[in-house]
């Protein structure tokens, strides 16, 4: 017999992301922002930031990221990372690097920023160039030691899939050689450009198996010189995650253009008018709104979700994964192996496997003309 649905309290969201703007100076083949972000160009002003921060603090968020597209591309990004400490929040710049220069780092530190997360693609040039398609490795390598005389702890963030993985070791050396805290390596989402591009990033079980060795061996042997995070891709999982560790539970993005989100992908879901922060509070939209409320809880939950003991630990996974795999954001997540729907994860492996030795498909990358051409598709 099914458990009672239920719906827990409402607690307050501790994470504001503000993804300042979709503008970009790079253009990685994996990128999570929007495949049309080319058509939403328009950005909330620095008042109205100011204003979404102010309500986020009252709400009783505690982290707020600046992210994007580039968030350096915004020149009242300093503006804002002062207002976001006097307001108390712990602030963090989510950034490429790119337009990270002195000045501007004394301005934050100055202001108040308490953490930086610089990305790079690669530890090689050929490739870190190759997958943003800009030649921006020396400058990354120049900003992460800006980042380092600042003082600031240094995260950095590497998106893994097959162009690079192969690479985990020399990545690690790297980021020791940087004097880096803390090292995400992240195994590619296939959300926006990553789901694009799906066939020619996913990597080979045995390139996974690989990584995931050394990165225990490079723990074993460096001890905390850095805590290493190694995020396996779902697509290879037999459980799903826990995403956003449960749909409006404790993450708040702001879109650009002022949309909220309860995570950045839920823009690809049809059929929820997700709110703006120019039209409603953040707290009416957090509490009241019906975008935030339609995945809360297990009572929309479909079996094998809604008879699951699992259920309240992984949440029935990513509602996003689940409409892109399945047609429907209200089935299981397929990454699961308890879903009818488990073998078409364990397809599009092999399919990307096949196409991977034909050679057939070039990545594409994102830039505006593709955007477009994309949304055109579409529509
Ligand atoms: S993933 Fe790459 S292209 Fe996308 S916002 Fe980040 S740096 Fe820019
Ligand atoms: S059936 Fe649903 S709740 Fe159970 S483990 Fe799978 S995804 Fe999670």
């Amino acid at each position: 017999m099914n458990a009672p649905a239920s719906r827990p309290p409402i607690a307050p969201p501790l994470w504001l992301l503000a993804e300042l703007t979709y503008r970009c100076p790079l253009h990685c083949a994996f990128c999570y922002n929007p495949v049309d972000y080319a058509q939403q160009r328009a950005e909330l002003s620095t008042g109205e930031w100011i204003d979404v921060m102010r309500q986020a603090r009252q709400l009783g968020t505690a982290q707020l990221g600046f992210s994007g597209g580039e968030p350096l591309l915004r020149d009242d990004l300093e503006e804002l990372i002062g207002e976001g400490r006097r307001l108390g929040f712990y602030t963090n710049l989510i950034t490429s690097g790119i337009g990270l220069t002195e000045p501007r780092i004394a301005r934050m530190k100055e202001r108040g920023l308490d953490h930086i997360q610089l990305s790079f693609q690669d530890s090689t040039r050929e490739m870190n160039d190759f997958l943003s398609s800009t030649k921006t490795f020396d400058l990354k390598a120049k900003v992460a030691r800006l980042i380092k005389r600042h003082d600031y702890p240094m995260v950095l963030n590497v998106v893994l899939h097959r162009f690079n993985l192969d690479h985990v070791d020399r990545i690690i050396d790297m980021a020791l050689e940087m004097g880096v805290e803390y090292l995400e390596l992240a195994n590619t989402q296939y959300y926006g450009w990553g789901l694009v591009n799906r066939a020619q990033l996913m990597p080979t079980r045995k390139q996974l198996l690989w990584a995931e060795a050394v990165v225990n061996e490079y723990r074993a042997r460096i001890g905390n010189r850095i805590r290493i995070l190694f995020v396996v891709p779902d697509y290879f999982e037999e459980r799903p995650k826990a995403c956003m560790n449960g749909w409006g539970s404790v993450f708040f993005a702001v879109a650009p253009d002022g949309t909220a989100l309860p995570c950045h992908a839920a823009r690809s879901l049809p059929g929820i008018a997700f709110p703006n922060v120019t039209e409603h509070r953040l707290g009416e939209i957090w509490y009241g709104s019906g975008a935030f409320n339609r995945y809360r809880g297990d009572a929309w939950m479909k079996a094998p979700c809604s008879g699951c003991p699992e259920r309240h630990k992984d949440f029935g996974g990513c509602r996003c994964q689940a409409y892109a795999l399945t047609g429907d954001a209200e089935n299981a997540d397929p990454v699961c192996a308890r879903s009818p729907r488990h073998g078409d994860v364990q397809a599009v492996v092999l399919q990307a496997q096949r196409m991977q030795a034909q050679g057939v498909q070039p990545i594409v990358f994102r830039s505006d003309a593709n955007s477009r051409r994309l949304a055109a598709v579409e529509k």
